[in-house]
C-alpha cells in the first residue's frame, strides 16, 4: 500500500463488501428473531444500511472510481458465528440474545471501519466524504445503542428466565455429582 488514498480506497472496498454482506443476512436474522423489539431494530437497520450503502457509492463517485467490494474476511467471520448461534441456540429467547449479541459485534466493526475512514477523509482533505462517513458512523453507533438497551431492557431477562430453570436444574445437578 503505497499512499493512504490507495488504504482509504482499499478500506472503503472493505465495508462496502461487509454492508452488502450485512444486506444479505439483516433479512433473515429479522425472520428469526423471536422478540418483535429485536425484530424492529433489525428492519430499521435494513432501511439503514440499504442508505448507508449509497453513501458509500457516493464516495467511490467523488474518487473515480467504480463501486467494488474487497473481502473482509472479519465480517465473513462474523457472519459465520451469526449463523452459528441461529442454528446451535434451541431457545428462541437464547437465539435472540444470540443473535443480538452477533449484531453488536458487526456494529462494533462498522463503527471502528468509519471511524477511520471519516479521519483519514480529513487528512485526505475530502470533507464531503468525511461527512457522509460521519453520518453512517453515528447510525451505527445509535444501533449498538439501541441494541444495548434491548439487551438490558428485555431479551437477556427473558433469555435468562426462559432458562434460568434449567441453569439451576444443572446447578444442582453438578452439585449432587460432586457430592457423590
Ligand atoms: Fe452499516
Ligand atoms: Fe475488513
Ligand atoms: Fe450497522
Amino acid at each position: 500500500m503505497e499512499t493512504l488514498g490507495r488504504l482509504f480506497e482499499d478500506t472503503l472496498r472493505d465495508v462496502y463488501y461487509a454492508e452488502k454482506a450485512i444486506l444479505k443476512n439483516l433479512p433473515k436474522m429479522a425472520r428469526k428473531a423471536s422478540s418483535p423489539a429485536l425484530k424492529g431494530a433489525f428492519e430499521d437497520h435494513i432501511e439503514q444500511t440499504e442508505g448507508q450503502v449509497s453513501r458509500l457509492e457516493q464516495i467511490f463517485d467523488m474518487l473515480d472510481k467504480a463501486p467494488r467490494g474487497k473481502r473482509c474476511p472479519a465480517m465473513d467471520g462474523l457472519a459465520e458465528e451469526a449463523a452459528e448461534v441461529m442454528h446451535e441456540a434451541k431457545d428462541e429467547t437464547v437465539r435472540d440474545a444470540g443473535m443480538l449479541a452477533a449484531a453488536q459485534a458487526v456494529e462494533h466493526y462498522e463503527i471502528s471501519r468509519y471511524g477511520t475512514l471519516a479521519a483519514w477523509a480529513d487528512k485526505l482533505d475530502m470533507p464531503d466524504a468525511a461527512d457522509l462517513l460521519r453520518a453512517t458512523l453515528q447510525e451505527e453507533k445509535d444501533t449498538d445503542a439501541k441494541l444495548s438497551e434491548l439487551a438490558l431492557s428485555e431479551i437477556n431477562i427473558e433469555a435468562e428466565e426462559a432458562t434460568g430453570a434449567k441453569d439451576s436444574d444443572r446447578k444442582k445437578r453438578s452439585r449432587k455429582d460432586a457430592a457423590e
